[in-house]
């Protein structure tokens, strides 16, 4: 089973959390001026990374609250979760 570190919580098993997909996917300044194509894109359209990638999670069977993790896609490894709003930590770079 894959244990996931909430950083409220600590170390819990993967069946507590919720994926919630890409991290800091900014939201358009002004919506109403965007042509329904790039709103449409906004909103569903992802980068569908293979390797490292910044997603956000929720910790729903504890503490109920959003974090961002930089997890691989392939391999499921988390490397490291971290509280929203505090600073992005970078994504490793082929060979980490
Ligand atoms: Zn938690």
């Amino acid at each position: 089973m894959l244990l996931i570190e909430c950083p409220y919580c600590g170390r819990r098993p993967e069946i507590e959390f919720h994926h919630g997909g890409e991290a800091h996917i900014a939201r358009p300044e002004d919506p109403d001026a965007l042509s329904d194509e790039a709103w449409a894109n906004y909103l569903y359209m992802r980068a569908n990374t293979k390797g490292w990638r910044h997603e956000r999670w929720m910790h729903a069977a504890g503490c109920r609250r959003w974090f961002n993790a930089i997890r691989h896609t392939v391999s499921n490894e988390i490397l490291v979760t971290y509280e929203m709003g505090t600073e992005t930590p970078p994504l490793p770079t082929v060979g980490d």
